[in-house]
């Protein structure tokens, strides 16, 4: 019933890597041509962690919005905005969190894990363990319906759903409900009007599923009902009431195969990372300076490339033209090992020269940026207040 819309969001990790790009700013170049996106930058998520040492945060946020753009996020085509200027989002993870049961919040399974794997943080606080009812909070103001995630986050998804269902169930029901829903059935002229009841009789009753289908055909070609009229006939077709926050999907993305310098994921954790805009010296360095296979000790000695770093690289860079030359120089000696790196060397490079040229004018005049931001931040609470006005309504905190 809503419009289709996606919503994703970043943490403000400064200056982002290669591996960000191939594992998420590439999806978001391919669907923010595809449906109106929503991207953020998850400041406040930040602070779930390192409440401790907030000071980065700012600075980090203006560093990853440049490289967003700089990878090709189009603020043209996708709003861009900053979590914390649209408070809204706290708003909504308040209302949540009242009727959020706590169990649900502490089977979420990365809730243990991180704890585990941060153990140097103290993290049993409130903050930590709600981020995940922020998150929906995130996804819920804007009723997105796509939410491009790993296997690895269905989960949080899921959660999300179970909010906005539980939300529905408890508010979902306007005073005048039925009255309000029999008067849309009116509007859709009393032959439509009679098939619909007849429609939802078999749903109801006879559990027809292709009757809900059907239904929603009718009213969904009929040009006199508003937006909220339209809600009031599907949730007295399904028995919800009326439908608020919308059920969010996931959008599954391959998980990034992007290798670091070393062969493990690329991570900032592991060390093994270029950054979008690395300069050229310190690329072909660090290329240079990479692992190679450990049987390769002189230049005549044949080589596996399965064993070697650089060939996960080629597999990210290379034609196939170029991946035969590896497989057969390298196995038969044929080639060395910094002749076998200058493809990957150049394909970096290659990949990185638009985005420098695209991240020097926002670094030559910030407030290209700032004007970007500022923008998004409108665009995105104005969205959001749409959604907050029907949430305060439903909860009885309406006091226009
Ligand atoms: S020739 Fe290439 S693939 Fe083979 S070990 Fe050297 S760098 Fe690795």
């Amino acid at each position: 019933m809503y419009a289709q819309r996606v919503l994703s969001g970043m943490r403000p990790t400064g200056s982002l890597h290669l591996g960000h790009y191939h594992g998420v700013l590439r999806n978001w170049i391919t669907l923010q041509h595809d449906y109106p996106c929503l991207f953020f930058v998850a400041d406040w998520h930040a602070l779930t962690t390192q409440y401790d040492d907030p000071q980065g945060i700012e600075k980090a946020t203006w560093e990853m919005v440049i490289d967003w753009l700089a990878a090709g996020v189009d603020p043209a085509q996708a709003t861009l905005f900053i979590q914390s200027q649209v408070p809204e989002h706290a708003e909504l993870h308040l209302l949540l969190s009242m009727m959020t049961p706590l169990g649900w919040l502490e089977r979420v399974p990365t809730y243990k894990d991180q704890q585990e794997k941060l153990e140097s943080k103290d993290l049993s606080t409130y903050g930590f363990l709600g981020y995940p009812l922020l998150q929906s909070a995130d996804i819920l103001i804007y009723r997105a319906d796509k939410v491009p995630v790993g296997e690895d986050q269905v989960p949080h998804i899921e959660f999300s759903r179970e909010i906005a269902r539980r939300f529905n169930h408890l508010y979902g029901r306007e005073p005048g409900f039925e009255e309000k829903a029999k008067e849309a059935v009116k509007k859709l002229g009393s032959r439509n009007a009679r098939l619909y009841s007849q429609l939802r009789t078999r749903y109801q009753q006879e559990g027809e599923a292709s009757a809900i289908e059907r239904a929603h055909a009718l009213f969904d070609a009929a040009q006199n009902l508003s937006l909220v009229e339209r809600e009031r006939l599907s949730g007295y077709l399904e028995g919800t009431g009326k439908m608020i926050l919308v059920e969010p999907g996931a959008l599954l993305t391959e998980a990034s195969r992007m290798p670091g310098l070393d062969g493990q994921k690329m991570s900032k954790s592991y060390n093994n990372t270029i950054t979008l805009r690395e300069d050229e010296a310190s690329v072909t360095n660090k290329i240079r300076r990479m692992p190679t296979d450990p049987a390769r000790v002189r230049r005549h000695d044949p080589g596996d490339p399965e064993k070697c770093p650089v060939w996960q690289l080629h597999q990210v860079y290379a034609d196939a033209a170029c991946r035969d030359w590896v497989q057969q120089g390298c196995r038969s000696a044929g080639i060395g090992c910094l002749e076998c790196k200058q493809p990957v060397i150049d394909g970096i490079l290659r990949e990185q020269t638009p985005m420098r040229e695209r991240a020097q004018t926002y670094l030559d005049d910030p407030k290209l940026v700032r004007n970007i931001i500022a923008d998004g931040n409108d665009k995105a609470r104005q969205l959001a207040q749409e959604t907050m006005r029907d949430v305060r309504q439903a909860m009885g905190l309406n006091y226009s």
